[in-house]
């Protein structure tokens, strides 16, 4: 594979990222910041079949929008940074290969600070991360770069060039920054993380949450395959709980919680 490809091809995997932990930090921003125990994805799980609707509206920038009383500064913060980051960059590519011409969807708007309706001042903005995320992906793809035909059969100019190579990096340096602060933020970073206050119901040993960007939270028990639980062993002999399992530790762990006072 060429370089460009890979660049296109991290690009584009970054900008996924983003997109798919979107809602996940919307939720962030109104949740206190979390524990260690239980993992957040699993906690929204449980959350959601608590008879509690999982609702989430990521259309709206955050820029754009009210926020009272967030409960997570950090998320907030995090989210504020991951719009302007995507949001500029989409800036820089519409100024160097979008051609003139109105009246195309495809375009990006630039903001308009004079502007006297807060929708028309933000531009392409309003419509929110997503969308700029999703035309930042096309631009990396070189999406709308050949010649259309109207429907008289003219050839028209294509709306947008080729990204240049100096761009193409640029757009890959900004959504892996973006993506990795968005993992941080939510604790999906690769980590290994001890459980605290909470030993394996079977066997008392150290329970280890894992967690990885590109993986399911899991947990270990430390002692290995001593340990009774009715759970299987990885590849280093733990006994291990995988996303699917996770509700059967909890639920032990739960019984076991009446049992161990909070340190
Ligand atoms: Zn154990």
């Amino acid at each position: 594979m060429t370089s460009a490809a890979i660049a296109r091809r991290e690009t584009v995997d970054a900008l996924r990222t983003v997109r798919e932990l979107w809602g996940e930090l919307l939720l962030a921003i109104e949740t206190p910041p979390t524990d260690v125990w239980p993992p957040r994805q699993l906690a929204h799980t449980l959350r959601a079949s608590d008879d509690e609707p999982l609702v989430v509206e990521d259309r709206a920038p955050l820029v754009l929008r009210e926020h009272p009383a967030p409960l997570n500064m950090t998320a907030l913060d995090t989210g504020l940074a991951v719009e302007r980051l995507l949001f500029d960059l989409a800036d820089t590519l519409a100024a160097a290969v979008q051609r003139a011409g109105t009246g195309d969807a495809r375009r990006w708007e630039f903001q308009q600070p004079g502007a006297a309706d807060a929708r028309r001042a933000a531009g392409s903005r309003t419509h929110g991360l997503h969308f700029g995320s999703v035309w930042i992906e096309g631009r990396v793809l070189d999406e709308d770069t050949a010649p259309e035909q109207q429907l008289n059969g003219t050839p028209t100019a294509p709306p947008f060039d080729p990204l240049p190579p100096h761009l193409l990096h640029e757009a890959r340096r900004t959504a892996r920054v973006a993506e990795g602060r968005l993992l941080r933020t939510l604790g999906l970073d690769e980590r290994h993380t001890p459980v605290p206050d909470r030993p394996c119901p079977w066997c008392a040993g150290e329970l280890i949450l894992h967690t990885g960007p590109d993986e399911s939270p899991s947990v270990t028990c430390s002692t290995g395959e001593d340990c009774t639980a009715p759970a299987s062993l990885d590849e280093r002999g733990r006994r291990v709980w995988k996303w699917g399992d996770l509700v059967t530790l909890i639920t032990a762990l739960g019984a076991a919680d009446t049992h161990v006072p909070a340190a």
